[in-house]
């Protein structure tokens, strides 16, 4: 464990995705506003017609050695 990493395997929604040593630290993607994020989202129309990000097979957030990739990322806005 460290600054840069944490996995919660009491969470009620783990795991959120198919992999081995899941990074909750941004459980939340802070790139989904970012359009360019670099992840392998879909994109899905809502029923309201609004079009949003389907990140369900992305894993950047979660895994550790993306931390200094999302934080430039974050950087650049
Ligand atoms: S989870 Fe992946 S695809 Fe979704 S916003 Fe974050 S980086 Fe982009």
């Amino acid at each position: 464990m460290s600054y840069k990493y944490f996995e919660n395997k009491d969470c009620e929604f783990y795991p959120c995705h198919n992999s081995e040593n899941i990074n909750c630290l941004f459980c939340f993607c802070p790139l989904y506003l970012i359009k360019n994020c670099g992840g392998n989202f879909n994109v899905i129309k809502e029923s309201n017609g609004k079009d949003i990000k389907d990140c369900s097979s992305c894993l950047i957030p979660h895994k550790a050695e993306n931390y200094d990739y999302i934080i430039k990322k974050l950087s650049e806005r």
